[in-house]
């Protein structure tokens, strides 16, 4: 668990205009914040510098007290997930959980012990050796999840992760991410366009218009119309 600041963070891509000015936001630890705002308003891109998947052009991002501009994706303590589910189709759902904490050489014993937890929080523990092809949507979702819950990260990133999923699944998949957040004290930072999943979500929210923090607050103060 860690607290995330955003200090004037901005970017402007090469050949581009400026996608993200100016934004200087502090997440609390175990905070779920949400990012929201129409197409294009730089949710994506913000959030993708704290993954390090985007280089930050102005300010800095520091996960704790770590200012983590020049720390490489894997070394950030950070979970991505994302809409594409991101799942390996040649593997069960047992080696995708495991591949990324084999690939830094955690034991095996400890492997198993962070998958079966995982499974067993998200309810996956029925299809550990089906292969992401043999499950529903929702089951992919789950698993995706699963492979951030087994990194033990600090922070959980989430670009649109539901975006994918019908209505009703969706709806009962925001509930679940959001039970399973603060159950694990995890902070959390989420993009969405959708406002309802962000006043469901949030315990803060972060509204983003053309690059730059329009408004920010709970989801009875952005909301509240006078
Ligand atoms: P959102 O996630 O809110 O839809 P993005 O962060 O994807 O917004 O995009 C913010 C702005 O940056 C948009 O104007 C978009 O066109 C631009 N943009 C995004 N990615 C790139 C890129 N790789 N190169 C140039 N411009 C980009
Ligand atoms: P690693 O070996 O770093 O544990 P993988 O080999 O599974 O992870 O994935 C390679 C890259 O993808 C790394 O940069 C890692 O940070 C990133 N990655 C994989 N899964 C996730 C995830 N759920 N959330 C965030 N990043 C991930």
């Amino acid at each position: 668990m860690a607290s995330i600041t955003l200090d004037r963070v901005g970017k402007t891509y090469p050949g581009g205009g400026q996608a993200v000015t100016d934004v200087s936001i502090r997440i609390a630890d175990g905070e779920f914040l949400v990012l929201v705002g129409p197409s294009g308003c730089g949710k994506s891109t913000l959030l993708r510098m704290v993954a390090g998947l985007e280089t930050i052009s102005t300010g800095t991002v520091a996960i704790g007290d770590r200012v983590v501009n020049t720390v490489e994706p894997a070394d950030r303590d950070i979970a991505m997930v994302f809409q594409n589910y991101a799942l390996y189709p040649h593997m069960t759902v047992r080696q995708n959980l495991a591949y990324g904490l084999k690939n830094r050489g955690t034991p095996a014993a400890e492997i198993a012990r962070r998958v079966d937890e995982a499974a067993a929080i998200l309810e996956i523990g029925a299809f550990l050796d089906r292969k992401p092809r043999a499950l529903s949507g929702g089951q992919r979702q789950r698993v995706a999840m699963g492979r951030a819950i087994v990194r033990e990260p600090a922070a959980f990133l989430f670009d649109e992760p539901l975006s994918n999923l019908d209505a009703k699944l969706r709806l009962s998949m925001r509930g679940e991410i959001r039970l399973l957040q603060k159950r694990l004290g995890t902070t959390a930072i989420y993009v969405t366009h959708d406002q309802l999943e962000a006043m469901t979500l949030a315990d803060r929210l972060v509204v983003l218009n053309g690059g730059r923090i329009e408004q920010i607050g709970t989801p009875m103060e952005v909301y509240r119309r006078p």
